[in-house]
């Protein structure tokens, strides 16, 4: 299972409120993308989600649990870097296994883990190779798998194709949602891109100054944007 649930979230770094505060409903499955342009607090929200940052004010609740006192480590979310977040020194199986290895899981448990996850990202030929013989892509498929190893609550991803190039980003943007789909886990993911946004998710997240706007589907998004800053970001014509 994996809902999220924040209700009234607030951060303020020294006098400045970043997230003034925010009220969210996440369900269990669902992909969750949030939008919003540069310094809007995308990332901030998700780091706080995550146990990255602490709150200032609010409960985030995982599974009907208030999650602000637990480490990163005890709230059940895996967050996704990056490609250039990979050891580069370790194999792609090593990559994958290194979470696992820490929690101290026997070996024969990550191997099959590891196996599970490379058929499903279609690395299983790629398993001995180091990051730098791999391509983009591949790269980001990595990266992808040592979350999944951890069968987490839910996705945490932070414009992880932002890195690729044009096509590269449209070919895994496909891949991240057949997968989510496939293993039925919750995502959040942020982009600043409304493209992205408007192709990956169930529900969209418009986020302005710390601030939802609006929350929906594209197309409740598209059809009836709640204000002028949601119809120009999305790109409707109100
Ligand atoms: P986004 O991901 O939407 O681009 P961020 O969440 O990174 O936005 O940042 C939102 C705002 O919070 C920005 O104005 C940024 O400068 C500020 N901010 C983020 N992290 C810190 C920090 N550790 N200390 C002070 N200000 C921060
Ligand atoms: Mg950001």
């Amino acid at each position: 299972m994996g809902s999220i649930q924040l209700k009234g979230v607030r951060k303020s770094f020294g006098t400045v409120d970043v997230i003034p505060g925010v009220d969210l409903d996440i369900k269990d499955g669902e992909f969750v993308v949030f939008v919003g342009p540069s310094g809007c607090g995308k990332s901030t929200l998700l780091r706080l989600i995550a146990g990255l940052e602490d709150t200032t004010s609010g409960s985030i609740m995982i599974d009907g649990k208030d999650v602000v006192n637990e480490a990163p480590a005890q709230r059940g979310l895996s967050m996704v870097f990056q490609s250039y977040a990979l050891y580069p020194h370790m194999s792609v199986r090593g990559n994958i296994a290194f979470g696992l290895k820490m929690a101290g899981m026997p070996k024969d448990q990550i191997d099959a883990k590891v196996k599970a996850a490379a058929d499903v990202l279609n690395l299983t030929s790629y398993l001995d190779r180091k990051p730098r013989e791999l391509s983009g892509g591949q790269r980001q498929r990595v990266a992808i798998g040592r979350a999944i190893v951890r069968q987490p609550k839910a996705f945490l991803f932070d414009e992880p194709l932002s890195n690729l190039d044009a096509a590269l980003r449209v070919q895994m943007r496909q891949e991240i949602t057949r997968l989510q789909r496939q293993l039925a886990t919750t995502a959040i993911y942020v982009t600043h891109d409304q493209v992205e946004a408007m192709t990956m998710a169930d529900k969209i997240v418009v986020l302005n100054a710390g601030r939802v706007e609006q929350a929906g589907s594209p197309l409740e998004l598209y059809d009836h944007p709640a204000n002028l800053f949601v119809a120009g970001f999305i790109g409707s014509p109100k």
